[in-house]
């Protein structure tokens, strides 16, 4: 049975060496979050629910909400989220006319500190400053579409980007693209990740 892990295959084209790169790429934001969660005795789920909640609206710092971005059991986060309250991090306001729903906040410590800590994939970016506009567009059009795969897919679930966003529209070829809500063309690198004003298409 063929493996995307085989040397030959790696070598013989350039399809496995891209994978076996993306590989790379993500043990590095591993380790950086390894390295990161050490210095503070936080668990690496800790540091990416504090960096989360510092940059997310209300309604995405939910349980059910940070379950799904993480692709983790609404136990586990409220295990973490447990553990980030008494460290006093964090702290839950219970939702108006819904007692049993509740919001995360970060307490001025847990916003020093999630402020601090979400510089921890830094070193990725100085390479990618390196690349010029057109290599950068040309990349993250590129990632974009292999999210958006991996998501249609069922294997990653919350996505903000545009390809699945309602307010997303195609135009006449690929490489061109709209915003209803901005009403405006999108270049490659206009194209969003994480928007805040991302609605899940029902498509
Ligand atoms: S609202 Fe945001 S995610 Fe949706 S199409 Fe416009 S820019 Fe993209």
């Amino acid at each position: 049975m063929t493996t995307a892990f085989n040397l030959d295959i790696h070598n013989a084209g350039i399809d496995g060496k891209i994978l076996a790169s993306l590989e790379r790429v993500s043990q590095a934001f591993r380790v950086l979050l390894w390295n990161e969660s050490k210095e503070y005795s936080l668990s690496p789920i800790q540091v990416q629910v504090l960096v989360f909640l510092l940059h997310h609206a209300a309604p995405m710092r939910k349980v059910s909400y940070l379950a799904d971005e993480f692709n983790i059991t609404r136990a586990s986060i409220s295990d973490t989220i447990k553990s980030l309250e008494r460290k006093a991090l964090i702290y839950k306001e219970v939702i108006q006319n819904d007692t049993r729903s509740f919001v995360m906040h970060l307490t001025p410590k847990g916003m020093a500190l999630a402020k601090r800590i979400s510089l921890f994939a830094n070193h990725i970016l100085s390479p990618i400053e390196q690349m010029s506009e057109s290599e950068k567009e040309s990349f993250l059009f590129n990632l974009l579409n292999i999210i958006h795969y991996l998501n249609k897919a069922g294997i990653i679930t919350i996505q903000r980007m545009c390809f699945t966003c309602q307010h997303y529209q195609h135009g006449k070829n690929k490489n061109s693209h709209y915003c209803k809500l901005l009403n405006t063309r999108l270049s490659e690198k206009d194209l969003r990740i994480d928007c805040p004003e991302h609605i899940m298409s029902s498509e």
